[in-house]
């Protein structure tokens, strides 16, 4: 039996401008919310990104 891998995606937020510039790969192992350090183009800097709600 082949075992499917489901692959969940999540929005990046911009915590700035609210924007979403990016989407990661949530694995199972992750617990709680995702944050990246991204760099933002209508912020034009980097700031941290964290996973927006549905
Ligand atoms: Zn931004």
């Amino acid at each position: 039996m082949a075992k499917k891998k489901k692959k969940l995606m999540v929005k990046m937020q911009c915590g700035d401008c609210k924007e979403v510039n990016y989407y990661a790969h949530k694995t199972k192992n992750v617990e709680g919310k995702l944050s990246l350090k991204k760099h933002c183009s209508p912020c034009r800097k980097h700031t941290v990104h964290k996973e927006a709600k549905k």
